[in-house]
């Protein structure tokens, strides 16, 4: 069984897009920049956003939070959004999610130029995903993809499963993974035999915020297991949603939590403004 360490190969890829940001900013003298939008008191999303703001710094991408109280209207946040579309400093835009209930996600979402949609979760960007077109991809599938990349592991022909089926990771996950001729199964909350359809799995990705969902029986002998789920349990540990101590012993290859394709998903989220930049 081999790890899939994502944390190791993050910081190659950090490293590789830090140079390729003082390259633009010598030749062009451009430096990407990311505006984030964060609305409320979600701990979690202080910190995913904090992480994010960290990560830009030690790449040299300039970026900036507007952090908006839970209170704020939905209007006032799209104009922040409208002002970022024409700020030409600004390559990115990202609203950090989840919003509060009385803000309509997808119209915020739609709000956002497809050009500088770094989280690759506009309708316009999903589009084009869909179709096999260049896009911005949502970083965490598109952290999977790297890191099957980086694993030499060849998904054409392979039956792939995804569990959990959102906007921003099951859904693009599947796409990715049919882009690149996998046989696709998509499984959600609705599915009727969840195991019938783990078990036939080559590669097997997780997506679901549920501990222990894939237990050692619901996978088959040398699948690869990707676990994107991150879930906090009660006594601060963290764990996604595969029973990593005994899958591991069935799996070929596992990715860990933390360790694996959370490192991933920031590593992208530079590797797409760089790419906004770069179009600027
Ligand atoms: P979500 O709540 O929007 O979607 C969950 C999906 O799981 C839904 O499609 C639902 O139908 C499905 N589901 C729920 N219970 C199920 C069950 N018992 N069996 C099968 N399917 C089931 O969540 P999300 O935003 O897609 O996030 C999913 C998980 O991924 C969460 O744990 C989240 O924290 C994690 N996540 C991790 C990263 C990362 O960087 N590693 C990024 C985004 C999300």
């Amino acid at each position: 069984m081999t790890i899939l360490d994502g944390k190791a190969l993050s910081l190659k890829i950090k490293n590789e897009i830090k140079e390729e940001v003082a390259k633009l900013k010598k030749e062009k003298n451009i430096v990407p920049g990311l505006a984030v939008i964060l609305v409320g008191n979600d701990p979690a999303s202080h910190t995913y956003v904090k992480m994010k703001a960290k990560a830009c710094k030690e790449v040299g991408i300039y970026s900036i939070t507007h952090e908006m109280p839970e209170s704020i209207s939905q209007d006032e946040i799209i104009e922040t959004i409208l002002m970022m579309n024409k700020n030409p400093n600004i390559d990115g835009i990202l609203v950090q999610l989840p919003l509060p209930n009385h803000i309509d996600t997808t119209k915020i979402l739609e709000v956002i130029d497809p050009k500088k949609d770094v989280d690759g979760f506009h309708p316009y960007n999903f589009g084009r995903l869909n179709q096999g077109l260049d896009s911005f991809v949502p970083c965490t599938p598109l952290g999977v993809m790297e890191l099957l990349k980086e694993y030499k592991i060849d998904v054409k022909g392979k039956d792939a499963c995804v569990v959990g089926a959102s906007n921003i990771v099951g859904k693009p996950m599947a796409a990715l993974l049919l882009n690149e001729f996998a046989t696709v199964d998509i499984c959600h909350i609705f599915t009727k035999d969840l195991k019938a359809h783990t078990k036939n799995a080559d590669i097997l990705v997780v997506g679901v915020g549920k501990p222990n969902l894939i237990t050692e029986d619901m996978v088959k002998d040398g699948a690869i297991v990707i676990d994107i789920g991150i879930n906090k349990l009660e006594n601060g540990k963290i764990v996604g949603d595969v029973d990593f101590e005994n899958v591991s012993k069935k799996a070929s290859f596992i990715t860990p939590v933390p360790g694996g394709v959370g490192p991933m998903t920031i590593a992208m989220l530079l590797k797409n403004t760089l790419k906004a930049a770069k179009n600027r």
